[in-house]
C-alpha cells in the first residue's frame, strides 16, 4: 500500500507538496483557478498540523529556460487570497535563496517555489536536481495527479531522497480511477469518444474486458462505420484505423462486452456550426458529407443503455461538442451520466467541459483533474508518480 498524507506524521515538519497550479491564464489574470481549489485540503491539513509547507509547481512548457510569462507568482498571489494567509513567492525553486527562504520560515508559513521547469533538471528526472528538491523538506506530498504520468524529478526522483506519500486530491484521484476500472459495482460502462482511435485504442482495449457496456462515440466512431462496410464521406478519418477497429470488434466478441457504435449520425457539408446538416443511419451517408454528432436513435439507445449501469466512466465527447449544432450527442451523455443512479467517473478536458457547461457537474461522482493521467490509468499503464509513493 503506497502512503498518504494520513499516514505521515506531518507535524512540525518540513514538508515539499508537489501541486499542479498549471492553471489557465490570459495577461496574468487566472481565468480557472480550480486546480489551485483543488489543493486547498492538502495546505490547509499541513498548516493545521504546523507543518512548513513549501509548495512546487510546473507552469508551461518554458523547456529549462526563465520565462516571464511563465511565473507562478500570479498562483502564489491567487492562493494567498483564497487562505486569506500570507504565500510568500520564492523566485527560483533550487539554490541558496530558497534553502534560506526556508530555513527563516516558522510552522505554519507557507512558501511557494518558482516554476520548476524554469530547470531543465525537472522533465529529465536530474538526480541532482531532485536532490536538491528534497533536500529542502523532511518529507514529500505529491498532490499533482495530473502529472503523474510524467517521470519528473519532483514526482518520481525526489521520493529517492526523501519519504513521499499522496496528498489528499491525488488520494481521491487514484481511489476513484482504481476503484472504477479494478473493483467497480456492477453492471459498468465506459464511454469512450473524441477525434483519434489510435490516442486511445489502449484504453479501450483494456477495458473491454472489464466492462458490460463499451460506448464508442465522436470522430473515432468513423472507423468502427466504416469496418461495417459503411461509407463515411468526407468525415475524419486516418489509415489503418479501420483494421483497429474490426480487432476491437472481435475483442469485444471474445470479452462478451457490449460494444455499443452509432446506428445514426449527424453529418454536415462542412466543419462550420452553419454548414447545411442532415440525420441520417450509418448505412446511407453520402459522399460530400462528414459525420459530426451521433444522431437521435443513437442517443436514445447509448442514454438508455447507460440508465441501467452502476458504475460509468466516461472519457471524449460525442461529436464537434464546441459547434452548437453538433453538441446534442455530448450534451445528452453528459445529463444521461449526471442522472445515473451509479458511480461516475469523468475525465479528458473536453467531457469535464462538456458536464460543466451542463450545470450537472455536481451530480458526478468524480472529476478528474488529469486528462493524460486519467487515460493512462485507464489503459491498466502503472503511473510513475504513484509507483515512486512510499509504501506504508
Ligand atoms: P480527443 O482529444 O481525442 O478527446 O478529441 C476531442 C476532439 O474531438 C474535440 O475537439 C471534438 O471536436 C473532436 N471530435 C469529436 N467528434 C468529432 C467528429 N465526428 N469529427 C471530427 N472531430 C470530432
Amino acid at each position: 500500500m503506497k502512503q498518504t498524507i494520513l499516514d505521515m506524521n506531518v507535524d512540525h515538519k518540513r514538508v515539499f507538496v508537489r501541486v499542479d497550479f498549471n492553471v489557465p491564464m490570459k495577461d496574468g489574470i487566472i481565468t480557472d483557478d480550480t486546480r489551485i481549489r483543488g489543493a486547498l485540503e492538502t495546505i490547509k491539513y499541513l498548516v493545521d498540523h504546523n507543518a512548513k509547507v513549501i509548495l512546487a509547481s510546473h507552469f508551461g512548457r518554458p523547456k529549462g529556460e526563465r520565462k516571464a510569462d511563465m511565473t507562478l507568482a500570479p498562483c502564489a498571489a491567487h492562493l494567498s487570497k483564497l487562505l486569506n494567509k500570507e504565500v510568500a513567492f520564492v523566485d527560483d525553486c533550487v539554490g541558496d535563496q530558497v534553502k534560506k527562504a526556508v530555513e527563516t520560515m516558522n510552522e505554519g508559513d507557507i512558501i511557494m517555489l518558482e516554476n520548476l521547469r524554469f530547470h531543465s533538471g525537472e522533465e529529465k528526472n536530474a538526480p541532482q536536481f531532485a536532490k536538491e528538491l528534497g533536500s529542502l523538506a523532511d518529507i514529500a506530498i505529491n498532490d499533482a495527479f495530473g502529472v503523474s504520468h510524467r517521470n519528473a524529478a519532483s514526482v518520481v526522483g525526489i521520493a529517492d531522497y526523501i519519504p513521499m506519500g499522496a496528498g489528499f486530491l491525488m488520494k481521491k484521484e487514484i481511489e476513484a480511477l482504481s476503484t472504477a476500472v479494478n473493483s467497480p459495482e456492477k453492471p459498468v460502462a465506459a464511454i469512450i469518444g473524441g477525434a483519434k482511435v489510435t490516442d486511445k485504442i489502449s484504453v479501450i482495449s483494456n477495458l473491454l474486458p472489464k466492462v458490460n457496456v463499451m460506448i464508442i462515440g465522436g470522430g473515432m466512431a468513423n472507423a468502427f462505420i466504416k469496418a461495417q462496410g459503411c461509407n463515411i464521406g468526407s468525415s475524419l478519418f486516418e489509415a489503418g484505423q479501420e483494421q483497429i477497429a474490426t480487432d476491437l470488434v472481435m475483442e469485444a466478441r471474445v470479452a462478451g462486452t457490449r460494444l455499443l457504435t452509432p446506428i445514426d449520425v449527424v453529418v454536415a457539408d462542412a466543419f462550420s456550426n452553419e454548414a447545411n446538416t442532415k440525420i441520417v443511419d450509418v448505412e446511407h451517408i453520402e459522399d460530400g458529407w462528414m459525420v459530426l454528432d451521433i444522431g437521435p436513435k443513437t442517443r436514445e439507445l447509448y442514454t438508455d443503455a447507460l440508465k441501467m449501469m452502476k458504475t460509468i466512466i466516461w472519457n471524449g465527447p460525442m461529436g464537434v461538442f464546441e459547434m452548437e449544432a453538433f453538441a446534442a450527442g455530448t450534451n445528452a451523455v453528459a445529463e444521461a451520466v449526471a442522472n445515473a443512479d451509479a458511480m461516475t467517473i469523468v475525465g479528458g478536458g473536453d467531457s469535464v467541459a462538456a458536464i460543466e457547461k451542463s450545470g450537472l457537474a455536481h451530480k458526478i461522482s468524480h472529476i478528474s483533474t488529469g486528462g493524460g493521467a486519467s487515460l493512462e490509468l485507464l489503459e491498466g499503464k502503472i503511473l510513475p508518480g504513484i509507483a515512486a509513493l512510499t509504501e506504508v
